[in-house]
């Protein structure tokens, strides 16, 4: 009797050391299951986020130059990210499809011998107090935009942001003394070319705005320039910032009166409507 109760005793032991030893087994099982679950989660979560969109892009401008364009500069690959700011997910996503299908005219209207387009941008959006901007490839918006709902605002932003910037990106100037310049050929293109509202949004003062005052101002000048001086006088301007060949006589070179000259007239036509 002693004999088997020992006996039994040491099964007893080696079930209870069985159940301790799979229970171990049990948890360490569902703790790789939680943190593959997780992981697969995680990619899955991180390729929805950063969805890098191939462009297929189809010509959406029945006129020549573009088509010309499509032909010639080769797709432009858009990335997006919106961790930052997860409600900006549909904007996020227009503004790629937005940005593949203007680049190829942009680039046609801001050509110059030997420049080569990028292949590639992205747009990030970033918890900063700052306005949008660019530094390289990369569009940066701030997420208090999405918030306060300035990129919503159709007339002033909206997709004419993605504009402006992405004039930035293919300007690519390698100095920065061409601030007026530089961004007045950018409002140009959201405001007078893209968004077509210039009349309404780029209205200049007479008595107080000058051209060196970039934006609007600036835009609304150059629009006049090349409505009524010549149709090419941006593409000329920007190709001598991009190649550091510009001075203030391109204006005397090109059109036979100085800048301030150009002005003048462009203010009395103000004046007269
Ligand atoms: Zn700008």
């Amino acid at each position: 009797m002693h004999i088997d109760s020992l006996k039994k005793s040491n099964r007893t032991n080696e079930l209870i050391e069985i159940i301790f030893t799979m229970k171990n087994t049990i948890i360490i099982i569902i703790f790789i299951a939680f943190f593959a679950v997780n992981c697969i989660h995680a990619v899955a979560k991180k390729q929805n986020i950063n969805s890098t969109i191939e462009t297929n892009t189809k010509n959406n401008f029945s006129e020549n130059l573009n088509h010309v364009a499509q032909d010639l500069i080769p797709p432009l690959i858009v990335t997006i990210d919106y961790r930052a700011e997860p409600e900006a997910q549909k904007w996020a996503e227009l503004a790629a499809v937005t940005a593949k299908e203007q680049y190829p005219f942009l680039v046609a209207m801001l050509d110059s011998e030997g420049y080569k387009p990028p292949r590639s941008l992205r747009i990030i959006f970033i918890d900063i107090p700052l306005g949008a901007f660019v530094n390289r490839e990369i569009i940066y918006i701030p997420t208090e935009w999405v918030k306060n709902g300035k990129l919503y605002d159709i007339e002033m932003y909206g997709m004419g942001l993605v504009i402006h910037e992405m004039v930035h990106i293919i300007q690519a100037y390698e100095e920065d003394k061409y601030r007026w310049i530089k961004e007045g050929i950018a409002d140009y293109f959201q405001f007078f070319w893209y968004a077509r509202n210039g009349d309404k949004t780029c209205i200049v003062n007479p008595e107080k705005a000058i051209y060196t005052d970039g934006y609007r101002t600036t835009a609304a000048f150059f629009d006049w320039i090349v409505r009524t001086k010549d149709a090419g006088f941006i593409k000329r301007l920007n190709a001598a910032c991009r190649n550091g060949t510009y001075s203030i006589d391109l204006f005397k070179n090109y059109y036979s009166m100085t800048v301030d000259e150009l002005w003048d007239e462009f203010i009395q036509t103000l004046k007269k409507n």
